[in-house]
């Protein structure tokens, strides 16, 4: 299926099983806001748990908190998002429609890297077993020039986003001859700064109202409570804060569904170091976080590190782990080492002391900051896009199966009178009522059995259970798996701990060990 092809089917997927819906509908919609269906609503929160488990259950020196969405607006001063949380935009005249300019040359320089990945594919095929890649890669001399070029936007762009050379952007665009991919044209406005970030008012009078901002990040909330936290949780370094919740950014382009919202969530951590240390736990998180993705079974070849050139104005270090999604390799998670930024920033803007005292050097620092942040949305979209697929079977007709994880999955299991008569539900509905003290699980009577095996599929259920004529002699069902389809005879007492075995968290985090 081409890319195009298979992202439209994840998002028509998504509307049809109850899992993602267009926000407002009836309406015609709100562009870039999505709201989660009765499916979408278990999944996101069954993503959200398996982060929390790994970072705050799993880590002795790691809590989590919840802080508000509204903040004082100094926080927002002190953290830079009123001056400095804005990216370049620019118009194309004749499509009227608008782009970030730092995108448009991103995208640009990775169709380079997908030619060299195509020429690199091409020598392999030809030269076989005798192919040497690396040699390939540095004397090929359309690999070199390819390189070259990459190399050179990278420069360009980098030093025009540090310099903030809104005309050198400009330039840059039009050197690359980059069109806009609506109208074809190269017909560019110039590029102008715009803030991400979205205001509201707190107060009843409009004389006496105070600007607030709703937060375009969830982190804030935990470096103004560093020091709550720290006392009343008699935390050591280096320890760690979590939270997921709401944020908000004005994006300038929204359009690849849930990837970029207006309205989105973030499970952020921030985990305090002593100084000097932010390498060792920078590569710490990095490998811990990337284990932790890995041990979904999504694909170890649909991750990559994506170091960043152009640091954020608090980071000594950056980088993102990218997820292969249907439009390509594109951010998922972000690791940055933060220095001390944020908590100076405070402690300057609010003239409180943000200092931890270090029992064995017997000295106050301000702690050093790596965070690990990643958009639950984003995510979820990951999950989604790699689990929906569509599989020949061997009687020549196809099935379409959502292969979800099964930690993850809404519904873990699904049970079915075979027929309507003769007792058989009355058998179901009582296994439904047993199970559901431990599992999701989902009564299903309509339709032939093998149809309602589709659904299921489809739906991303893992289990399906049949109750049948035998089951009332011998209390036995058949459990059918979805992945496999396999069937197998059981007893109804086993179907509680057949279940678990495979959708325990336990055994899924075991896998990052
Ligand atoms: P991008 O470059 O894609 O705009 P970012 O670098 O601005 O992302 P961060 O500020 O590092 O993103 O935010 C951390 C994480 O939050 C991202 O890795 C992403 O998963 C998520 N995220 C950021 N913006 C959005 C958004 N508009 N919609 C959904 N998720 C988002």
């Amino acid at each position: 299926m081409a890319n195009d092809d298979k992202f439209k089917k994840v998002i028509s997927h998504a509307k049809e099983y109850g899992y993602v819906f267009q926000s407002s509908e009836i309406y015609d919609g709100l562009s870039a806001v999505y709201d989660y269906a009765q499916n979408g609503a278990e999944l996101k929160k069954n993503i959200r748990d398996y982060w929390w488990k790994a970072m705050v259950q799993m880590h002795d020196n790691i809590v989590g908190i919840d802080a508000a969405i509204f903040m004082h607006p100094t926080t927002w001063k002190a953290s830079g998002h009123v001056d400095a949380f804005n990216d370049p935009l620019i118009d194309n005249k004749d499509s009227k429609k608008r782009y970030r300019a730092d995108v448009l040359v991103e995208d640009f320089r990775e169709k380079i890297l997908q030619k060299i990945n195509k020429d690199v594919a091409k020598a392999k095929k030809r030269f076989g077993d005798a192919f040497n890649e690396s040699e390939f890669r540095s004397t090929n001399g359309n690999v070199l020039r390819r390189q070259k070029q990459m190399d050179e936007i990278t420069v360009e762009l980098t030093r025009v986003q540090e310099e903030s050379d809104l005309e050198g952007f400009k330039q840059l665009i039009l050197d690359l001859g980059i069109v806009c991919p609506v109208s074809g044209s190269k017909n560019w406005t110039d590029v102008k700064q715009f803030n991400l970030m979205f205001g509201t008012k707190l107060g009843a009078s409009a004389e006496s109202a105070m600007d607030l901002y709703l937060r375009p990040e969830t982190a804030q909330g935990i470096f103004v409570n560093f020091l709550n936290v720290q006392k009343t949780g008699r935390m050591k370094i280096p320890f760690g804060i979590a939270q997921t919740g709401k944020a908000f950014r004005n994006e300038i382009v929204a359009r690849q569904f849930i990837f970029r919202m207006r309205e989105f969530e973030q499970m952020e951590m921030q985990f305090f170091i002593k100084p000097g240390t932010q390498k060792e736990w920078f590569d710490y998180w990095k490998e811990t976080r990337l284990k932790w993705h890995k041990s979904l079974g999504l694909g170890e070849e649909n991750y990559r590190f994506h170091d960043h050139e152009k640091l954020a104005h608090y980071a000594d270090a950056a980088t993102d782990i990218e997820f292969n999604f249907p439009f390509g390799f594109k951010e998922l998670e972000g690791i940055h080492s933060r220095t001390d930024f944020d908590l100076k920033q405070h402690e300057e803007f609010s003239g409180k002391k943000l200092q931890y005292f270090d029992h064995e050097e017997k000295a106050n620092y301000t702690p050093y900051v790596l965070e690990t942040s990643i958009g639950l949305d984003r995510m979820f979209l990951a999950v989604f896009s790699n689990s929906l697929v569509e599989e020949e079977l061997e009687n020549n007709t196809t099935r379409t199966v959502l292969k979800l994880p099964a930690v993850l999955a809404p519904t873990k299991a699904a049970v079915f009178p075979l027929v309507k008569k003769d007792g058989l539900p009355d058998v179901a509905k009582q296994i439904v009522e047993d199970l559901k003290w431990d599992f999701n699980v989902f009564y299903d009577e309509k339709d032939a059995v093998g149809k309602r095996y589709r659904r299921q599929d489809a739906n991303g259920t893992p289990f399906c259970i049949t109750v049948d004529h035998d089951t009332l002699e011998d209390n036995t069902v058949t459990i059918r798996h979805r992945d496999t389809m396999e069937q197998k005879r059981v007893k109804i007492e086993d179907l509680k701990d057949i279940i678990k075995a495979e959708v325990d968290v336990k055994h899924w985090l075991m896998r990052m060990k």
